[in-house]
């Protein structure tokens, strides 16, 4: 894929008004952050962010996102093939290595895993394959899996009851019909800066159908770039504008909106 130029946020454009964010999803291994990954991730703190879970995508970004786990505290882990990568893993012993990674406690999860239709830059078959075997491997290993599904609702959740994993749908652009029936299978759901966009509103109403106990907060970051900020390179101090977002529409406070789903986060990734 070739990706526009981005606009790095300044810090001058960001409120800090939260603590004790926790961004459940993030691809800080990305390239779009080899200028000032280091710079950016230490400033964290100050904007209220307290934990990242890091999340893979192919065989190399499982190397990168493990390696910023043990280089900061505050960042965990996960390792998996997203569908995108599916057709370069398969047949290869990609399932033994993700396995190694997760022998280190800062790698808490296989992801992100699932089937992407919209893009199809592996094969469907191939895509089911992989996620297939990956949900048998979180299965064998009590681990707790991130689904990535896009225009694929019904192979995923097919694929998803037959293994019952625990973990959570990362990034949930589906209908509140769709939530309910990840929720009856006691999966958490993750919600990026999409609920902020305009048009939202099938978005909204399934953000508004999950209970508090089970939602999550996530950038997906450099991607879906909350409003005010569209255009620009997203990052974890962004995500305030997501839970601000999820707190207006669940009427409660955004600090006690950030508060519950660092709380459930904890639950998921078993932290
Ligand atoms: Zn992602």
């Amino acid at each position: 894929m070739s990706d526009p130029p981005f606009v790095i946020i300044m810090e001058k454009e960001i409120e800090i008004k939260y603590h004790g964010i926790f961004d459940s999803h993030a691809h800080y291994d990305d390239d779009k952050f080899d200028e000032d990954r280091e710079e950016l991730l230490k400033s964290l703190a100050d904007h209220g962010v307290e934990k990242i879970i890091n999340i893979a995508a192919d065989m190399e970004s499982c190397k990168t996102s493990c390696e910023l786990a043990e280089k900061y505290d505050f960042v965990y882990s996960a390792a998996g093939v997203h569908p995108h990568a599916a057709e370069e893993v398969y047949g290869t012993d990609y399932l033994t290595k993700i396995e190694e990674y997760l022998s280190n406690k800062k790698v808490v999860a296989i992801g992100e895993i699932g089937l992407d239709y919209h893009y199809d830059f592996s094969p469907r078959d191939i895509q089911r394959a992989v996620f297939e075997e990956q949900l048998a491997l979180a299965k064998q290993l009590d681990v707790p899996v991130v689904i990535h599904s896009r225009e694929a609702t019904e192979d995923t959740l097919e694929l998803l009851k037959k293994y019952r994993p625990k973990g959570v749908v990362h990034c949930f652009s589906g209908s509140a019909e769709t939530a309910a029936e990840m929720l009856k299978l006691g999966l958490y759901i993750g919600f990026t800066g999409a609920v902020t966009f305009k048009n939202a509103s099938k978005l909204l109403l399934a953000a508004q159908s999950v209970p508090l106990d089970r939602l999550l907060i996530e950038t997906d970051c450099p991607y879906m770039t909350p409003v005010p900020h569209r255009g620009k390179r997203c990052d974890s101090r962004l995500v305030y504008l997501t839970a601000e977002k999820l707190a207006e529409l669940h009427n409660v406070d955004t600090q006690q909106l950030i508060d519950i789903t660092h709380k459930n986060t904890v639950e998921c990734f078993e932290l």
